[in-house]
């Protein structure tokens, strides 16, 4: 039986410690740190993920600034409102939420954003930092997968990592992270050959490949650490929905040392970092 990594509660921690940050800060600042969250159209999940980042911000202390947008608004809209914002003294955060409407060019909004208040830690300049080794504002979801692996001290030099994935949102600044904290990793993606033996040989195994419970027993190292970041939505015969990860958890869990459960597992631990690369901004604003 594998031991679980409860990103739910170390999220909580985490959240309670940027509370107490706050507190000590704000009467320097004389107000909140500030995150705008934008969202576009009306996308049901977008919706609910939200709604869930603003409640969070609620119980920290952080002040929302959220926009809702009609799904018909122009590229050039939305490139004044991130202008604002940028400017906008209250504001020390700002994110777009994905996905955006299909005539928008998501990639280029975030070039909009202001590197120092890029709180999704995607604009090009921080990503770059990344690859160099230095500090600044991280991507939230790997950086949640890191903090994760902290809390729970698992040892990663040396050690061999597989990352399933090669988005710019999860896998490839994941990779960045694990080796920037010494571990030998390899990433696989949906032209990997023999992707399962790839899998097998991880000491630490990352899935982010947004395919329900492709991972499954074959897939995993006895002893590894697996990690899931996949949400995916299944409904079953009778209409009712549930969320599954990218890992077959039945399967996955007598074999592996450790693993993350979905939900509960990644998905707090990226808002935890969404908020804490705001109160970083702020901090440095200070
Ligand atoms: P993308 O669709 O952008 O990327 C998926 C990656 O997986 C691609 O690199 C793709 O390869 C690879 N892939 C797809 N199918 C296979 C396959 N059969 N075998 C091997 N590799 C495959 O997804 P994201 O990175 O944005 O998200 C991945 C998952 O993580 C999703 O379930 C998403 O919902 C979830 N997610 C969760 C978050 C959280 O907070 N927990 C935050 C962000 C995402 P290729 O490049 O060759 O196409």
């Amino acid at each position: 039986m594998a031991n679980l990594l409860d990103g739910k509660t170390t999220a909580q921690k985490i959240q309670s410690q940027l509370r107490e940050k706050i507190k000590t800060l704000e009467p320097q600042r004389g107000r909140p740190p500030g995150l705008a969250v934008l969202m576009v159209g009306d996308n049901p999940a977008s919706a609910v993920y939200v709604r869930n980042k603003e409640k969070s911000c609620e119980r920290v202390g952080i002040a929302s600034f959220g926009q809702h947008f009609p799904a018909d608004t122009s590229q050039e809209e939305l490139k004044e409102a991130i202008a604002n914002l940028n400017e906008d003294d209250r504001v020390d955060g700002i994110l777009v939420q994905l996905p955006l409407p299909e005539h928008l060019d998501a990639v280029s909004l975030l070039y909009e954003i202001a590197p120092h208040k890029d709180a999704d830690g995607l604009h090009p300049m921080n990503l770059g930092g990344l690859v160099r080794g230095e500090k600044g504002l991280r991507s939230c979801t790997p950086a949640g997968v890191m903090r994760l692996l902290e809390e729970y001290q698992i040892p990663l030099a040396g050690k061999r990592a597989v990352v399933l994935g090669r988005s710019i949102l999860v896998g490839k600044p994941m990779a960045l992270m694990l080796l920037e904290a010494n571990c030998t990793v390899t990433v696989a993606h949906s032209r990997t050959e023999n992707l399962e033996a790839i899998a097998s040989e991880a000491d630490i195994l990352i899935a982010a490949v947004g395919r329900p419970e492709m991972v499954g027993a074959n897939c995993i190292k006895p002893g590894a650490v697996v990690i899931d970041v996949g949400i995916n939505r299944l409904e079953d015969a009778n209409g009712k929905s549930r969320l599954v990860g990218d890992v077959d958890f039945q399967a996955a869990e007598p074999i592996a040392g450790y693993i993350t459960p979905v939900p509960g597992g990644i998905g707090p631990m990226t808002v935890a970092m969404l908020l804490q690369n705001t109160v970083e901004s702020y901090q440095k604003r200070i």
